[in-house]
């Protein structure tokens, strides 16, 4: 496929919202993807106990597979659970089993519990240009290591009644861990998921998460997609799964405004990949 910017620096992106069902992690994967297929290495940090991008990747996270928590909580070095994303070539995954979700308690005990995955990473020599970490749906240590892990913060919204309810409670842990313990973290995308046009809704809820949050916004919003929601049952994301579809389409526009930020090139919308 064609190329997209790859950028200087490795970008740490921690996909966040406590609310659940929003897209987290449909578009960790996707987007992560997406910029794979177009020529970055891409990380994929699972950080939910769920495991759901782990099974999207097609990775194998059963009990005893070397995971995040043995990282977060053994010390375990990152590159020691890092597994390679069949067919999707310069994608990686470190996936989460079910052990990760004891290590909300258990790193409250530990020396630097809120740094841990942050040292992960510093430690992690294989080059990458992306780092994308999906967040369980809660506001805990899991989270807290990924945003001071991070620099940028993209929040999923879907377009539903109450969609930015609790995002201030987001946005202040953010700003809390901006304040002391990662200055350099900062709210840098919001993605409209989920996304119907033709209801009155969704146009209401675009509009008032656009004069809310503004630049951060980006153009390309994700539809509805029946594909998109078929894709992790066979272990693929959409791009692979059906690299035609609306869903699929969408994910790399987005990805590709996420990139030409990234190196500072503005978005042009007329240049779309998207049919009409
Ligand atoms: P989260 O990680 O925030 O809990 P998910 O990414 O798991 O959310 O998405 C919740 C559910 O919605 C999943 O079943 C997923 O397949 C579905 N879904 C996500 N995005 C779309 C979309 N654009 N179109 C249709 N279904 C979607
Ligand atoms: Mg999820």
């Amino acid at each position: 496929g064609e190329g997209l910017p790859r950028p200087e620096q490795t970008r740490v992106i921690v996909v966040a919202n406590q609310k659940g069902g929003v897209g987290k992690t449909t578009t960790t994967v996707n987007l992560a993807a997406s910029l794979a297929l177009h020529g970055s290495r891409v990380l994929v940090i699972d950080l939910d106990p769920q495991g759901n991008a782990s099974t999207a990747l097609g990775i194998d996270h059963h009990a005893e597979v070397p995971s995040i928590y043995d990282v977060l909580v053994e010390s375990k070095p990152l590159a020691q659970v890092v597994q390679p994303v069949p067919d999707v070539e310069g994608l990686f995954c470190a996936p989460a089993t079910i052990d990760l979700a004891g290590a909300e308690i258990e790193l409250v005990s530990l020396v630097a519990r809120e740094s841990r995955l942050q040292r992960a990473i510093q430690a992690y020599e294989q080059p990458l240009d992306y780092i994308l970490i999906d967040c369980p749906p809660s506001l805990g240590l899991l989270t807290v290591n990924a945003l001071v892990a991070g620099q940028e913060v993209l929040i999923p919204i879907q377009c539903e009644y109450y969609a930015l309810e609790g995002l201030g409670q987001l946005l202040r842990n953010v700003d809390l861990v901006r304040g002391h313990l990662n200055p350099t973290l900062h709210v840098s995308t919001i993605l409209l998921t989920m996304y119907d046009g033709r209801t009155r809704l969704a146009s209401q809820v675009a509009e008032e998460v656009r004069t809310h949050f503004g630049d951060e916004v980006l153009r390309t919003s994700i539809p509805r997609s029946v594909r998109i929601s078929e894709a992790p049952s066979y272990g693929q994301t959409v791009l692979t799964y059906d690299p035609g579809s609306s869903g699929a389409l969408s994910y790399f526009e987005a990805a590709r405004e996420i990139a030409l930020r990234g190196v500072g090139v503005s978005y042009d919308a007329s240049q779309a990949h998207i049919g009409a």
